[in-house]
């Protein structure tokens, strides 16, 4: 599936609310949180802070789901076409402007 279709499928499941998206800065609020999700679920990965012993079970895939979700709905909720931006960043920052930035893998024999 393209990023599209994931658009698509976001839209058409949010079409039975009303309002079929937040407003933005509420959709921001809730990104924010979900992004904290992330976070807390890399801490309990990596860090020293473990999940209390009665703390229901995350995974770091359905947070990072929760993300890409919610940006979904931003970008639809604004017109936009995340397969043309996803190209044109591409394009422009990472195998443009960036495409000399890191260090590279030697890749000889
Ligand atoms: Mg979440």
């Amino acid at each position: 599936m393209s990023l599209k279709d994931y658009q698509k499928e976001v839209d058409e499941w949010t079409k039975q609310f009303d309002p079929q998206y937040w407003p933005a800065l509420e959709q921001l609020a809730r990104l924010t949180e979900e992004t904290g999700e992330v976070a807390r679920e890399i801490n309990h990965l990596h860090g020293t802070k473990k999940k209390k012993s009665d703390e229901a079970p995350r995974k770091l895939d359905d947070e990072l789901i929760d993300v890409i979700f919610t940006v979904i709905c931003l970008a639809n909720s604004h017109g936009i076409n995340l397969d043309e931006a996803w190209e044109r960043v591409m394009r422009e920052k990472h195998y443009g402007r960036d495409a000399n930035r890191y260090e590279r893998k030697d890749l000889q024999p």
